[in-house]
C-alpha cells in the first residue's frame, strides 16, 4: 500500500538490520484483510493488533527478565505495583484470603491494607522471619501468600524454605516480589515461588528514568488470567520504558556485582564511624540473619545498606547535609549511590511505635548503594563522616 497521506511514506528499506533493539511506539498494527486479523486473534500467526494488548518493546524485556529468572511468558507492566495488583486482584476473587510479610514495600501493604478488603478478599500479615507465624494465619480459603526476601528498610532475611514448605503443603501460592533481591541475588522459582514480580523500575532498568513492573506465574493457566486481567486493566506498559530498560538491562549483571561489592566496603567505613549507632548488611557477620543471608542469596549480599545514626531527627538533618554525603533520593536501584531516611519518606504513614516494632528510628537511612568506582566512593563516605563528627 502506498499513496500520499500521513502514514502512507515506506519505511526505507535496508538490507541490513539495527544493532539496537528499535523503539515501537505505534499504538495499532494494520493487517492487509479480516481473514488475517481472525488468523491472528485466533493464533494461526503471530502479530500485534493494539499496543495495550502487547508491543515489542514490552515483549524483549519481559523475555529477558524471564531468561534471568528462569520464567516462561512473563508480561511487563506500567509499574512494579501494576504487576502487583495484576497478581493480587487478577488472580483472587471475593470470598478469598490474602496473606503478606508485615514489612512488604509500603504500596503492597496499602493494597491489603485498603483494596483488596475493599473487593471482598480479606487479608493477613505475618513474620516472614519466623515462619511459625503464618500457620497461625492461614485459612482454608487462603489463595496467595506474598513476600519480599529481604525486608526495607531493616534488612531482614525472610525463611523462605520454611514460608515455601508451608505453602506447598497447604495448596496456596507463594508469591515473591523480587525487587530487592533481583534475579541474581536469588532466582526466586529456586526458593519455591510460583509467581514473582519486579519493580523493574528499579535495579533491573537501573537509571531511574523509567517506571516498570513485571510479573510472571509459573503456572501457564494462571498467567494467562492474570495478563488478560491487566491487559482489561490497562495495565501495559510504555514502548519507551521498555526501551530503556531493555538498554538498562544489557549492563545489569556488571552493575549489580560492582554495586554489591561498593557496598561491602560502605559497611564497613560505616560500622567503624563513630557517628553510627548501628549498620545492617547481610553479608556482615553481625546481621541477624547472616547465617540464612548466605543460604538464600546466592553469594552477592545486595547493593542495599541500613544504618542508625546517633542523634535522631536532629542529626539525621545534619547528615543529610553534610558535604559529600550522598542525595537524599527515597528510590533504589540507581547507579549512583543514594540515601533514603524511612521515617520521613517511605515509612511516613506509620507511628513512631510501628516504626520501633520493625526497627526504623529517626537515625535510620536506607543507603542504595551505585556502581561508582570503589576507591574514590569509600573515600567519599570516610570523609563525609569524618566532616559530620
Ligand atoms: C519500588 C517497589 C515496588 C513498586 O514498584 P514501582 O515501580 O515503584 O511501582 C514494589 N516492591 C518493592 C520491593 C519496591 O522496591
Amino acid at each position: 500500500m502506498s499513496g500520499t497521506g500521513p502514514r502512507q511514506t515506506p519505511w526505507p528499506q535496508s538490507a541490513s538490520y539495527p544493532l539496537v533493539q528499535p523503539l515501537q511506539p505505534s499504538v495499532v498494527y494494520v493487517t492487509e484483510t479480516p481473514d488475517a486479523m481472525d488468523a491472528q486473534y485466533e493464533g494461526v500467526t503471530e502479530g500485534y493488533a493494539y499496543a495495550r494488548e502487547g508491543h515489542p518493546n514490552a515483549d524483549v524485556v519481559a523475555q529477558q527478565i524471564d531468561r534471568l529468572e528462569g520464567a516462561k511468558g512473563g508480561i511487563m507492566t506500567g509499574s512494579g505495583m501494576a504487576a502487583v495488583g495484576a497478581v493480587l486482584m487478577g488472580l483472587t476473587k471475593s470470598g478469598d484470603h490474602v496473606i503478606g510479610g508485615n514489612q512488604l514495600y509500603g504500596r503492597s501493604l496499602r493494597m491489603l491494607r485498603d483494596d483488596l478488603p475493599r473487593m471482598g478478599v480479606a487479608t493477613d500479615l505475618f513474620d516472614p522471619t519466623d515462619a511459625s507465624t503464618l500457620e497461625g494465619v492461614i485459612r482454608p480459603e487462603t489463595r496467595i501468600i506474598l513476600v519480599e526476601v529481604v525486608s526495607n528498610p531493616t534488612l531482614r532475611i525472610s525463611d523462605m524454605a520454611a514460608i515455601a514448605a508451608i505453602a506447598k503443603a497447604r495448596g496456596i501460592l507463594l508469591f515473591v516480589d523480587n525487587t530487592f533481591t533481583t534475579p541474581l541475588g536469588c532466582r526466586a522459582y529456586d526458593l519455591g515461588a510460583d509467581i514473582i514480580m519486579h519493580s523493574v523500575t528499579k535495579l533491573l532498568a537501573g537509571h531511574s528514568d523509567a517506571t516498570l513492573g513485571y510479573a510472571v506465574c509459573k503456572d501457564p493457566d494462571l498467567q494467562d488470567q492474570m495478563a488478560t486481567f491487566a491487559m482489561t486493566m490497562g495495565l501495559t506498559a510504555s514502548p519507551f520504558d521498555c526501551w530503556l530498560a531493555d538498554r538498562g538491562l544489557a549492563t545489569f549483571p556488571l552493575r549489580y556485582a560492582q554495586a554489591c561489592r561498593n557496598a561491602a566496603k560502605l559497611a564497613d567505613v560505616l560500622a567503624d564511624s563513630p557517628a553510627v549507632e548501628c549498620v545492617l548488611y547481610p553479608g556482615r557477620a553481625d546481621h541477624p540473619d547472616h547465617n540464612r543471608a548466605s543460604a538464600v542469596l546466592s553469594g552477592q549480599h545486595g547493593n542495599m545498606v541500613t544504618f542508625d545514626i546517633k542523634g535522631g531527627r536532629e542529626k539525621a538533618n545534619a547528615l543529610s547535609q553534610t558535604q559529600g554525603i550522598f542525595p537524599l533520593a527515597p528510590t533504589l536501584g540507581d547507579v549512583s549511590t543514594t540515601l533514603s531516611h524511612p521515617a520521613s519518606s517511605s515509612h511516613r504513614g506509620l507511628t513512631d511505635d510501628q516504626r520501633h516494632a520493625i526497627g526504623i528510628t529517626e537515625g535510620t537511612f536506607r543507603m542504595s548503594v551505585g556502581v561508582e568506582e570503589t576507591e574514590g566512593l569509600v573515600a567519599q563516605l570516610a570523609n563525609a563522616l569524618a566532616n559530620f563528627t
